[in-house]
């Protein structure tokens, strides 16, 4: 009798930990499958789209342990993901045309139809992944990369204003579509970049942000700095509305 009643306490109690500390949770958009981060309610959005960028993506984890928003993490392990059996880049998705043209340039040989069925599952699913992003009336989306080969030398020429606070330090750097978000960040020891254009249409999520009008931030950092990374992350949403 007593011991029954132990293993019903114990249950319960096991139930309670589970909601103090949730387990976590995984969708699929565009067919991609995503970790869920979420702590408290806020419009605030995080993301991390490239399954081979791991500080960012360990960086993000830490952060949403105990700051509000909800976070969206790629589960795969690769740059790249496969679409109805169809790879792509997935910071291309977010258009057709930006979809279309990452499809060709990494399935070379790809015929017009599985092309075409593709690009139909991405127009169908888009709508869904776009409605789980996008921030709250007001609030911003957050996005966290690593690069490898990349800097912000390669983003200044398309930019339409810059603040370079750290020239030894292209590779970590800020890209922001907002003005008033480009005017907090520039005042911050750090590097940043502000694109407002929506034009051309690559299909990668600022370009969309500038589109729908929504506020994105985009934080690059080179692989591997994961204190550098969080530096960075913590300044913003300090800082940020
Ligand atoms: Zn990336």
């Amino acid at each position: 009798m007593h011991s029954e009643m132990d293993r019903r306490q114990f249950a319960f109690s096991l139930a309670g930990l589970g909601r103090l500390w949730p387990q976590p949770r995984f969708v699929h958009l565009c067919g991609i499958e995503f970790r869920v981060k979420r702590y408290a309610s806020s419009p605030r959005r995080f993301l991390v789209i490239h399954g081979d960028e791991t500080t960012a993506r360990d960086v993000l984890s830490d952060y949403m342990f105990d700051h509000y928003g909800i976070a969206y993490m790629v589960t795969n392990s690769g740059r790249n993901v496969e679409i109805e059996g169809v790879t792509i880049d997935p910071n291309r998705m977010f258009s057709r045309v930006g979809a279309q043209k990452s499809i060709d340039s990494l399935n070379p040989r790809i015929d017009a139809a599985r092309r075409e069925k593709a690009l139909a599952f991405l127009d169908r699913e888009r709508r869904n992944l776009l409605r789980k992003l996008t921030p709250g009336a007001g609030s911003r989306l957050f996005a966290l990369h690593n690069n490898r080969d990349y800097s912000v030398n390669d983003e200044i020429p398309g930019s339409d204003r810059v603040s370079i606070r750290q020239p030894d330090r292209p590779r970590e750097f800020f890209l922001c579509t907002d003005l008033r978000d480009f005017e907090i960040l520039s005042k911050s020891p750090y590097n940043v970049v502000l694109q407002t254009k929506s034009e051309p249409d690559d299909g990668s999520l600022s370009r969309l942000a500038a589109r729908r009008g929504f506020r994105y931030i985009n934080l690059e950092c080179a692989i591997g700095s994961y204190e550098d990374q969080m530096e960075r992350v913590r300044w913003l949403d300090d800082r940020l509305p």
